[in-house]
């Protein structure tokens, strides 16, 4: 992308309602503007980090084997009187009224709908377990919106819900869905820890949170510094295995991980050595949640078992907060001058700065390198304003490419680029075919 072909509406002036960071360089780097109190418009670099969560969402759902669809945002008040939710949810739902004054809603979250699409197919013990997904926007009407799309109304989320015969295929189809969610947000360079929830009436021990470290964190966290050490990596995973996926989810769950909802201080005292206590703040980024049979009983979602009888299906349901997740990125990644992008959810692989727009050399070789990185299968974004070298560095440093590729006359003399990075500053003289391939290697194209 060419920076004079496209749109980036940056702000020079600190918007003065942003209180937090990522709400401020969301709005200085023109990723969203909003449309009206915790509604916002995805400008196109926002857009972009959007579509590249989602990716990494889908890519590691589907390795898991949970299967995508798209249900609608907008939903019929009956089923939710059938799971007797429509009048316990309160003013968080949008309620609306079609022209025939039937009562309609937008949809906060899916549990009845999905359950709905289930029963009316699955009839027999072979028609399970399942997990079914889909990213989709919800909207609940939040008493506070604020910071920015960390806590909107309107909000993108990937939220998944599995089926199965018993309590113990449920079990499993939980714990893949923790195993899954670590390794989804360590693809995005985030730490996140699993900590334990409440489950309300439904009891038990299965119901995490997971939550980033960030001193903008709206949750009180306490937790045992061990947890935040683990790392799954890219160790081959057999999700068909019970015992190997439980003994993943033991290791992460083992350590103390509570928000202040489920914090029990003397149990964290006596579980935890002094050194490793800490108390934090965490940004909620995902939720996974077993309960049973609470929306197949009152929905008659049931199949018939092996031994013939009708057995009513366990469920659990599970969300990753994708669009709060762009927010919560910049929180976990940014500095003085702006955004900091992971290589793996960044809007553009590289940024090119030419210092001389204009100068045939500069000019022809940074085309050269636009072509030769497109060629590759990557995305650079080229900063071809007739701009000094100041302001285009400023913008680069805002919108937080992870690596940028200065061409100026000079330097071609001699027959280098400057390659820099932008999380450590760091820069070396390249010959512009070796910044190509240096970046081709970093991304694996
Ligand atoms: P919170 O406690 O932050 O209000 P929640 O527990 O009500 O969230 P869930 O129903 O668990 O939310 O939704 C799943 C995920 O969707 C959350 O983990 C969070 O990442 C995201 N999410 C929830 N509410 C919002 C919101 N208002 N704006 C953006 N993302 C949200
Ligand atoms: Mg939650």
């Amino acid at each position: 992308m060419r920076y004079t072909r496209y749109f980036l509406p940056v702000l020079k002036e600190t918007p003065a309602e942003a209180q937090i960071v990522s709400h401020r360089l969301m709005l200085r780097a023109g990723m969203v503007r909003q449309a009206t109190s915790g509604i916002y418009s995805w400008l196109p670099l926002g857009l972009k980090v959007l579509r590249r969560i989602e990716q990494i969402v889908h890519e590691e759902q589907q390795a898991m084997g949970a299967v995508p669809l798209l249900m609608p945002t907008i939903q019929s008040a009956d089923l939710w009187r059938e799971s007797g939710r429509y009048d316990d949810y309160g003013q968080e739902m949008l309620r609306i009224k079609d022209r025939h004054d039937r009562d309609m809603l937008y949809g906060p979250t899916n549990e009845e709908l999905i359950t709905d699409i289930f029963r009316a197919s699955a009839s027999s013990y072979r028609d399970v377990p399942r997990i079914l997904y889909h990213i989709q926007w919800k909207f609940r009407d939040e008493m506070r919106p604020r910071f920015g799309v960390m806590r909107g109304r309107e909000f993108l989320m990937k939220d998944g819900y599995s089926f199965d015969i018993d309590k113990a295929g449920a079990i499993h189809a939980y714990n893949k869905h923790m195993v899954a969610y670590i390794r989804t947000f360590e693809r995005m360079g985030l730490k996140a820890v699993p900590m334990k929830a409440d489950t309300g009436p439904i009891g038990g021990d299965h119901s995490h949170e997971f939550l980033i470290l960030a001193d903008t964190g709206e949750s009180e966290v306490f937790l045992d510094r061990a947890v935040v050490d683990l790392s799954l990596g890219d160790r081959r995973i057999d999700w068909d295995d019970r015992a190997a996926v439980q003994a993943l989810v033991d290791q992460w769950t083992g350590p103390y991980a509570r928000t202040d909802e489920t914090h029990d201080p003397a149990a964290f005292e006596a579980a935890v050595p002094e050194g490793r206590r800490e108390s934090r703040r965490g940004i909620e980024i995902g939720h996974i949640f077993y309960f049973g049979t609470k929306y197949s009983e009152p929905m008659g979602a049931t199949v018939s078992g092996p031994d013939g009888k009708p057995a009513t299906l366990h469920m659990g349901s599970y969300g990753i907060g994708v669009s709060r997740l762009v927010g919560a990125l910049i929180e976990a990644n940014h500095d003085e001058q702006g955004v900091i992008w992971p290589e793996s959810v960044t809007p553009f692989h590289a940024g090119i700065v030419n210092l001389k727009q204009g100068d045939p050399e500069a000019d022809a070789a940074c085309e050269t390198l636009y072509e030769t990185l497109t060629a590759a299968g990557l995305e650079p974004f080229y900063d071809d304003r007739d701009e000094r070298a100041g302001a285009k560095f400023a913008t680069m440093d805002l919108i937080g490419l992870p690596w940028r590729v200065t061409v100026g006359p000079r330097g071609l003399k001699n027959g280098v680029v400057e390659l820099t990075s932008r999380r450590t500053g760091e820069s070396e003289e390249l010959s512009p075919e070796a910044a190509a391939a240096k970046l081709r290697a970093i991304y694996g194209r």
